[in-house]
């Protein structure tokens, strides 16, 4: 389960990363199946439109010829003196039988210029038709024996005649009634065993598709070229926005990151000195002390208390108090200005000062120069009971840390070194020792 949401999240970070570059392939694809897309329809449409003019055209030479033997043929053929004959242009009086009349309608309708071609065949042609009206290629027979088999289906398909991609379809041309009874009675007719229904031969057309496919592809390289257009704005568009995006979220995490830097600075503050505060100071000397533990070497600690700064309080009042602890703070700041030394508020008019590395000789000489310095500020104290000025009394406590103790064996050495400067009358220091 871990695993997978492991892996979940690389793959976000995956997308992340790359998400110009994945929407770009996305688009590309799309823009691909787009292209692909509308080309097989253009080819549909083109070929569907050839089945469907085919398909009439068929039909219209079917009827016509029906209706031409049923409304023409049948009604002269009584009449003296006309000849219904396939040779009917060398007879005086004569008149295309059906077929013929058949045959020369869709040589009309053949445009062999445009390379479309209309025309009938059987394999039992008339005599006058024997070397043309049999099937003449592989299209002709298979069509012939597919309609023999499936009499009202059509048999069509596109294939290359010369060097033109051509659209060829097939209908059964079929017999019926009259035609039997002519067929079956006529002398030159090739087969005289002719029922209802049996196909006489084939209608085939055949439609030059290149022309129609060239106009089709001319109107389609716009549609590409629009498409690509559109699709390379649409990248430089996600481009421009996904990048605004990035520089925010980088302005972003910047501000957040100074937000955090100065919150965790105010955290560790004391609003009224503003130097480090308890929680601070309580960090640090636990950092020390297991810093020195790992390497040996002493930790001093100091520890400061304001003589008399209740009286103060109650002498110069509350505000009064307050500066007086700025500027003691500002004296302690001054005066330990090492790398490493940490000065803070430890509660009340009590201030610590973490000495790494300090042995007791250096923490003493610090303690009088503080001491000194507070009271080169001369801040009055009219009554205190030691002095006419603000001083204040230093516990030192210096140990080397050992594995195993705690840095509360400092604070309480330190304290203990404060109650005696008190006990011993005030502005003083007094060492403890671990
Ligand atoms: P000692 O010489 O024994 O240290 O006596 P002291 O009067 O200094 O000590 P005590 O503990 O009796 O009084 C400390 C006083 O410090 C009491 C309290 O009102 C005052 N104090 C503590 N915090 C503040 C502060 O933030 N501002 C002000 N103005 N006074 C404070
Ligand atoms: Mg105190
Ligand atoms: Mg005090």
């Amino acid at each position: 389960m871990p695993r997978l949401s492991r892996m979940s999240q690389r793959g976000y970070q995956f997308l992340c990363r790359h998400i110009v570059l994945i929407l770009v392939s996305l688009l590309c694809l799309g823009l691909g199946i787009g292209l692909a897309g509308s080309y097989n329809l253009s080819v549909q449409l083109v070929e569907s439109q050839a089945q469907q003019y085919a398909s009439v055209t068929a039909n219209t030479l079917n009827q016509t010829r029906v209706l031409y033997s049923e409304n023409v043929v049948q009604e002269l053929q009584s009449l003296e003196g006309v000849t219904i004959s396939p040779e009917y242009h060398a007879i005086p009086g004569g008149i295309p039988n059906p077929a013929t009349f058949s045959i020369e309608l869709a040589e009309q309708l053949s445009d062999r210029k445009q390379g479309s071609l209309v025309k009938l065949y059987s394999d039992y042609p008339f005599p006058n038709r024997a070397s043309t009206g049999g099937p003449q290629d592989d299209f002709e027979q298979e069509a012939l024996a597919y309609l023999r088999q499936n009499p009202s289906a059509s048999f069509h398909r596109k294939e290359k005649v010369g060097d033109r991609l051509t659209f060829r379809y097939a209908e059964a041309v079929r017999m019926k009634q009259s035609c039997v009874e002519c067929h079956n009675t006529l002398p030159s007719s090739p087969k005289t065993d002719w029922k209802v229904g049996d196909v006489r031969g084939v209608v085939a057309i055949t439609q030059p598709l290149d022309s129609v496919l060239l106009i089709a592809q001319q109107g389609l390289r716009n549609i590409y070229a629009m498409l690509i257009v559109i699709t390379l704005l649409a990248i430089v568009g996600l481009s421009l926005v996904i990048g605004r995006f990035r520089l925010i979220h980088v302005e972003l995490e910047e501000k957040v990151g100074a937000r955090t830097a100065e919150l965790n600075r105010l955290v560790n503050l004391d609003g009224l000195t503003q130097i480090a505060n308890r929680r601070h100071f309580d960090q640090t000397l636990d950092e020390e002390w297991r810093r020195a533990v790992r390497n040996p070497q002493s930790l001093s600690l100091l520890m400061c208390d304001v003589d008399f700064f209740k009286q103060y309080n109650d002498t110069y009042g509350h505000q009064a108090g307050d500066d007086c602890l700025r500027a003691v703070a500002q004296a302690l700041k001054n005066s330990a200005q090492r790398a490493g030394e940490t000065v803070a508020r430890y509660g009340g008019e009590e201030f610590g000062i973490i000495l790494p590395n300090i042995d007791s000789d250096d923490a003493v000489k610090l303690a009088n120069l503080i001491r000194k310095r507070l009271a080169g500020f001369q801040i009055p104290h009219a009554t205190s009971k030691v002095d006419s000025f603000v001083t204040i009394s230093i516990g030192i406590a210096t140990l080397v840390p050992a594995a195993g103790g705690s840095c509360e064996a400092l604070v309480e050495g330190a304290d203990q070194a404060l109650y005696e400067a008190k006990r011993l009358g005030r502005d003083r220091h007094s060492i403890w020792i671990g």
